[in-house]
């Protein structure tokens, strides 16, 4: 979070206005960190879409891409990213909207929050299938130890995306992020 404060001060010093960079506020609303998953943040996951000036460069339009249509944390990422943008931009009109087409798939989770996500022994979602399949028998790979013997225990996890599954080789359950 300062990290991307000071890139943000230093980006509209260099600008010379009170308006920072583009990149510069990508890097700062992107390390809001997911709610549901505090250890990575929407920009790993893939949920921040295109940030953009808007027409005229007096506002900034950012564009959201919710895991799921239903998902609770959808309006906390929404209210969390405008609070941000108000603090590291505040002459910018913020103009922050959802999308789902594309949708958000799991793909769009970055190889960072991949690893970190398994750091914390919650098994990343799979690789999906090209022919848009998603194979509920699919092997989950325990995050602790590796082993390919695990079963789902639960489709319905803590949260929508995640699912409850168990390693006899742990013996303990682990949690995944569901492959969409
Ligand atoms: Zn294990």
């Amino acid at each position: 979070m300062i990290k991307a404060q000071q890139a943000a001060r230093s980006a509209s010093e260099s600008a010379g206005s009170s308006s920072p960079a583009l990149s510069a506020i990508r890097s700062a609303i992107g390390e809001v960190p997911d709610p549901e998953l505090p250890i990575v943040t929407i920009d790993e996951l893939g949920i921040l879409g295109r940030v953009r000036r808007t027409t005229g460069g007096d506002g900034v339009r950012v564009e959201l891409h919710p895991t799921f249509v239903a998902c609770p944390a959808t309006d906390m990422i929404r209210a969390s990213v405008q609070a941000r943008l108000g603090e590291i931009a505040p002459s910018l009109a913020a103009d922050v909207v959802l999308v789902f087409d594309p949708p958000w798939t799991s793909d769009r989770i970055s190889a960072g929050g991949r690893a970190k996500l398994a750091a914390a022994g919650i098994a990343p979602p799979l690789a999906a299938d090209p022919a848009g399949l998603i194979a509920l028998d699919a092997v989950v790979p325990c995050p602790m130890c590796g082993s390919p013997r695990t079963g789902l225990e639960n489709l319905f996890g803590p949260t929508l995306c995640r699912t409850i599954h168990w390693c006899p080789d742990c013996r303990q359950p682990f949690e995944a992020i569901k492959t969409v």
